[in-house]
């Protein structure tokens, strides 16, 4: 479903570009819940955002579903990241907007009828467990309500793929948990993928099937997750 052949992303240009992400080829499989681990400037918020191209790749390309997305015009490319959501650490939602129009933002850019908006935002709410929340302003809500907003809004035009940028680092462990179990239930029962990134093992340990290890730019380490911590 999401394929990265050779990626590697330079910041800047000449004697003071930043190679963040060195020659990295990764495969993740339709219905997969893939991690990837590693310390702070690993190069993991770069490898994330290189997929749906809001960070182009200095070279290689990126492969979603039959697509490749590095071969697509900026407007190709547009509409095919409708096909991918994405949720942030911090929440990134419009303050000025009620819960229901910060969910039916993506839903108003793609044109949909006001009467089909109307019944998908409904859904969604329901979907995250926010029914009772629709008329609130983000500063009214936890950071656990905030993010469930998030993945609505992420889910609005019915992606193939999620991906996850420290969704929970924001969260205290309880919360974490219970987004992580949304987040499971959204991967079983929609089939949607979900890539995301994060420096919390229990994260990885809680929901993802396959992890990868990032280091300086690089995959140190790739393989399912009893795989990769259990053996000594
Ligand atoms: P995280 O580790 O959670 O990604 P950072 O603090 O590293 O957070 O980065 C926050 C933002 O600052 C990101 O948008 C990133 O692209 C940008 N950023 C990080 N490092 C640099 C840098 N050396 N120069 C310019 N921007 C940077
Ligand atoms: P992580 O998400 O693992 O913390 P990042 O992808 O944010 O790692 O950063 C990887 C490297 O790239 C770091 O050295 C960081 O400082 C650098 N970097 C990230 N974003 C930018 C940016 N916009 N401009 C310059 N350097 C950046």
């Amino acid at each position: 479903m999401i394929e990265l052949r050779n990626i590697s992303k330079y910041y800047g240009s000449g004697q003071h570009a930043v190679q963040a992400i060195r020659n990295i080829s990764l495969q993740v499989g339709q219905g997969e819940i893939f991690g990837v681990i590693g310390h702070s400037g690993a190069g993991k918020s770069t490898l994330l955002r290189c997929v749906n191209l809001l960070e182009r790749p200095t070279s290689g390309s990126v492969h979603v579903g039959e697509t490749e997305l590095t071969a697509l015009t900026e407007r190709q490319l547009q509409k095919q990241r409708r096909k991918i959501g994405i949720i942030f650490q911090h929440f990134n939602l419009l303050s000025t907007a009620t819960v229901r129009d910060n969910i039916a933002f993506p839903l108003k850019l793609d044109k949909q009828s006001k009467a089909e908006i109307r019944w998908r935002v409904e859904e969604l709410l329901q979907l995250v467990g926010l029914q009772e929340h629709g008329d609130k302003y983000p500063a009214q809500l936890s950071g656990g309500q905030k993010q469930r907003v998030g993945i609505a809004r992420a889910l609005a035009n019915n992606p193939d793929v999620l991906l996850c940028d420290e969704a929970t680092s924001a969260l205290d462990p309880q919360t974490t948990q219970s987004i992580l179990s949304l987040l499971q239930d959204i991967n079983e029962e929609l089939g949607i993928t979900i890539l995301l990134i994060t420096h919390e093992m229990n994260v990885i340990r809680s929901i993802c099937d396959r992890v990868a290890v990032m280091e300086g730019g690089e995959i140190v380490e790739e393989g399912s997750v009893l795989d990769v911590f259990l053996t000594p």
